[in-house]
């Protein structure tokens, strides 16, 4: 069942919200050559911590960390480790927080120091198919339409998104009816009403879409080693739009409203 939020429960996701961008905030200053993935996680758990909440991801289903960090051909899933991040590499960072019962999760990719051109194409057409799809949302529309439009943007580059990992609703829950894929027909699936909140994140492959997960049971990689990017943000459906709520960017809060 998808659920709409009470006005309560809003404000709540809100202020989740809020604390996962003031995390990303911090990540975005820190990222260069020579800090480790587990130095990344430090500062997202400090973030978190200091604004009353808790990371959703630690412990959720045993995963070790408060963040996910994910570089080059690793999909999603990867967790903080010793690894030094190096210049042309590009980093995935999902973070997760929950305040007071209500969670907010956004993922995004960033570049250490000067990346390849083609890692560069990789980030902005993944963060552009986001907003594409953000740009649809609005009560009365399709849930798949959103899914369809994220998908048909990626493909005309040539690139693909991966089968088994989806975007979700989210709440009381880091992961809430429905499953929202980054691919599929119009038209489909449930209609979209004020009220709902919805994780949506666009996971990119510059080669084909087939995944594999390593031996620790976490970390997903592209199976052809091609580079992945992944950008994701928690909305409100509104009448007329959708309020991200992963931002402190007064102007990116009211997309379409
Ligand atoms: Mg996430
Ligand atoms: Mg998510």
């Amino acid at each position: 069942m998808i659920t709409q939020k009470s006005k309560r429960e809003i404000e709540l996701m809100r202020k989740a919200g809020e604390i996962v961008a003031l995390a990303h905030q911090a990540v975005a200053k820190a990222i260069r050559p020579g800090i480790t993935t587990y130095e990344i996680d430090q500062i997202v758990e400090k973030v978190i911590l200091d604004n009353q909440a808790t990371p959703s991801f630690k412990g959720y289903n045993g995963f070790p960390s408060a963040t996910c960090t994910s570089v080059n051909d690793v999909l999603v899933h990867g967790f903080p480790s010793k690894q030094i991040l190096k210049e042309g590499d590009i980093i995935s960072v999902d973070i997760g927080a929950c305040y007071k019962g209500y969670h907010g999760d956004s993922a995004w990719t960033y570049a250490v120091g000067k990346v390849s051109k083609e890692a560069e194409h990789l980030m902005y057409v993944t963060e552009q198919s986001l907003y594409e799809g953000l740009k649809i949302v609005k009560a009365g529309v399709h849930l798949s339409d959103v899914s369809n439009t994220i998908g048909e943007y990626v493909y005309s580059f040539g690139y693909s998104v991966p089968y088994e990992y989806t975007g979700h609703g989210i709440g009381a829950s880091l992961h809430e009816d429905p499953a929202i894929p980054n691919y599929g027909p119009k038209g489909k699936g449930p209609i979209l009403k004020a009220g709902m909140t919805l994780a949506i994140e666009p996971m990119v492959h510059r080669g084909k879409p087939f995944t594999k997960v390593m031996d620790d049971d976490w970390t997903v990689k592209t199976k052809d080693g091609s580079l992945a990017a992944h950008y994701e943000h928690t909305v409100l459906v509104t009448e007329d739009g959708c309020e991200i709520l992963t931002t402190i960017s007064k102007e990116e809060t009211l997309l379409n409203g």
